[in-house]
């Protein structure tokens, strides 16, 4: 791996996501030696990542260079890699591009998608957990327009123009309500040989609700909103079969479609080698205790979405949201300097900062510790946290600049098929 011997205690990261960056952030230019290995040389702000799958965003605004997030870090190295196995009797890590030791290793390998073991979603689904899963939705959306187009069989215009999305959660309803808005203010300019008419956008909701994390008000508002805009909202609904043309659900809902975007569920993403009855069933997260510190390891520690640590607050863990990771990555920071200096450690406590969502170009529910409110407000408040929140000042401008000009001139602008995407069928 090429990283020189150190007098320092070497502190291998695994991960350079919300956690990972916020914790290397924090032991920056201090008495250790730290090594960042992320299987992508970038860091990915997942919470636009729908933004990029529905022709708003390029994808180079909302990922950054991880190598440039850590060019002031003069104690920092960078390895672009995949990390295989953890050997903790060794202390070392296995990845994609040999071995390395550590006298500390932090596990921030966030989550995958959860297809709950339904093989045919896995198979013909579109999930959206990455940059080039959500440049292929792009492609495929413009596609289908493409080949909707030039279609005579009026069922097959109509499958390609059916948009399903399984998820009423914040992905999901950001999601149908920016391809709402290309239905109404896209399709009608730039493709005037089709009926926006013909093409409909349904969201799947597996509860009673869409937003079910989030308060009754914000869901009630989110519906209303997504139903104004013309999308097709189903409660109780869950998907059964996809054969990549028929979804099939619970109830009697049969959807003809050529796109099924699966934005339902996540599961933690752990790496072998460590105890299996440390992670917890189905969520697949690393339980530790309230410094981070995985239960049974002395060394080793997890972050965000990986980790779960119950407290009387959180029972279930932490949210798998943005802000936990942050806070732990900062904190741990903090606390393994005081670990090495051999000084007490501070409890992690959560500090909730709310929720949002946003419903198409102008509207949004927010929900605060002991305030909530919808609409055009929202909006606004969702756009200045989302853009103080992104990595980098050059991406902040470019977002800006872009949702600027969206909303002037009802546009989207990266409208462009760069590498088409095969369906399997
Ligand atoms: C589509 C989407 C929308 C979201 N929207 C919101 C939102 O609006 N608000 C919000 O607060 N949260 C949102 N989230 C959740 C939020 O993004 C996560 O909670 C957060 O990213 C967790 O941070 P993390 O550091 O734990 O993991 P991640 O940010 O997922 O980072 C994990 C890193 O580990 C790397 N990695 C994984 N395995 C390996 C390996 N074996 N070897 C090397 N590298 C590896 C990955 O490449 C990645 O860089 C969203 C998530 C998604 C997918």
């Amino acid at each position: 791996m090429n990283i020189p011997k150190s007098s320092f205690p070497r502190v291998v990261i695994i991960g350079g996501g919300f956690a990972g960056i916020n914790f290397a952030r924090k032991i920056a230019n201090k008495n250790v030696q730290v090594v960042l290995i992320d299987k992508r040389n970038y860091h990915t702000f997942q919470p636009l990542l729908y933004q990029v799958s529905s022709a708003g965003l390029e994808p180079d605004s909302i990922a950054y260079p991880l190598r440039k997030i850590l060019k002031n870090h003069k104690n920092t190295f960078f390895r672009l890699a995949e990390v295989e196995s953890i050997n903790s009797e060794k202390n070392e890590i296995t990845t994609s591009i040999g071995n390395i030791s550590y006298d500390y290793l932090v596990i921030a390998t966030g989550t995958k998608t959860n297809y709950f073991g339904n093989k045919s979603i896995e198979t013909y689904g579109m999930p959206m957990k990455k940059v080039p899963q959500a440049l292929n939705i792009r492609s495929l959306i413009l596609q289908n327009f493409e080949q909707a187009a030039i279609t005579n069989d009026k069922e097959n215009r109509k499958a390609l123009l059916n948009f399903v999305i399984v998820g009423g959660g914040p992905t999901g309803v950001e999601l149908a309500g920016a391809i709402a808005e290309l239905k109404n203010h896209i399709l009608p300019r730039d493709y005037r040989d089709l009926i926006p008419e013909d093409m409909q956008i349904y969201l799947l909701e597996g509860s009673p609700r869409v937003l079910p994390t989030m308060s009754k008000h914000a869901s009630k508002k989110a519906a209303q909103f997504l139903t104004k805009l013309g999308v097709l909202v189903h409660c109780n609904t869950f998907v059964e079969n996809y054969d990549g043309k028929k979804v099939l659900t619970n109830l009697s809902l049969e959807l003809q479609s050529e796109t099924l975007i699966w934005a339902a569920g996540v599961t933690g993403n752990p790496v072998e080698g460590l105890r299996a009855d440390i992670l917890i069933d189905r969520a697949n997260r690393y339980k530790v205790n309230e410094y981070n510190q995985v239960e049974g390891y002395n060394n080793i520690f997890a972050l965000g979405d990986i980790c779960l640590m119950q407290t009387d607050a959180y029972p279930n863990g932490h949210p798998q949201v943005a802000q936990p990771a942050i806070q732990q990555g900062e904190l741990l920071g903090k606390n393994l300097i005081k670990l090495i200096e051999g000084k007490p450690l501070k409890k992690f406590k959560y500090k909730d900062k709310g929720s949002m969502a946003t419903v198409g170009r102008n509207k949004a529910v927010v929900d605060l510790k002991h305030f909530r409110f919808a609409g055009f407000f929202a909006w606004f408040v969702w756009m200045f946290v989302h853009l103080m929140a992104l990595v980098g000042f050059r991406n902040r401008i470019i977002v800006f600049f872009n949702w600027g000009y969206n909303y002037i001139n009802f546009d989207k602008a990266a409208r462009l098929i760069i590498r088409p995407f095969n369906k399997l069928n």
